[in-house]
């Protein structure tokens, strides 16, 4: 009795399944799954952080979040001044080399210091993308492409709930902006670059 009942149910799983496509969706490699556990630097508890970040910038820099397009406060920015990591304040992007792109997020092309970021491949949504982290925090900060304007020729597509700004005034000194470049861009002026701004 108890056999035959189990026989019948096998029976009428296997059809259930075999009847049926062969979940196409287990294929996708879960979001994030390729992301390695890296510490970082700076370090700062997620209590302290919800307190003090935005719901969207605790979701952008530290669930890898991304906001609508032209709904950032930064997305139409113009002031001059330097624009850094909300969680930890590491300088990150100068506002002369802000950007138009039309995308909807603040776009440079350039950082200020090479290493302030951290680039990784981002495998989610089925597309491959560069994904940029604040090299001292880890927060999220957005995308890079290649589609950027010269010399760069990079865009690096970042979340205004990812920065934070520093008006040009507040700082008095006038560095150089132009630091060590390994890449063959050494020595190009910005001359035709242009800017919109
Ligand atoms: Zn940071």
């Amino acid at each position: 009795m108890d056999v035959v009942l189990r026989r019948g149910l096998m029976v009428a799983l296997h059809r259930a399944v075999s009847s049926r496509f062969r979940f196409p969706a287990l294929r996708a490699a879960p979001l994030g799954a390729c992301r390695t556990k890296k510490t970082w630097p700076v370090r700062f508890s997620q209590e302290e952080l919800r307190k003090r970040l935005t719901p969207m910038q605790f979701h952008v820099t530290q669930e890898r979040g991304t906001e609508s397009a032209f709904t950032g406060e930064f997305a139409l920015h113009k002031d001059d001044g330097t624009y850094t990591c909300v969680v930890c304040g590491a300088q990150l992007f100068s506002s002369n080399t802000k950007f138009d792109s039309g995308s909807g997020w603040p776009s440079f092309f350039d950082l200020m210091k090479e290493e302030s970021v951290s680039v990784s491949d981002d495998f989610s949504y089925g597309m491959h993308r560069v994904e940029i982290t604040c090299s001292q925090c880890g927060a999220h900060l957005g995308h890079l492409f290649d589609d950027g304007p010269k010399p760069s020729g990079k865009r690096y597509c970042i979340n205004s709930a990812s920065l934070a700004f520093q008006a040009k005034d507040t700082t008095t000194t006038t560095s150089s902006s132009s630091s060590a470049a390994e890449d063959g861009a050494a020595g190009s002026s910005a001359s035709d670059v242009k800017t919109e701004l």
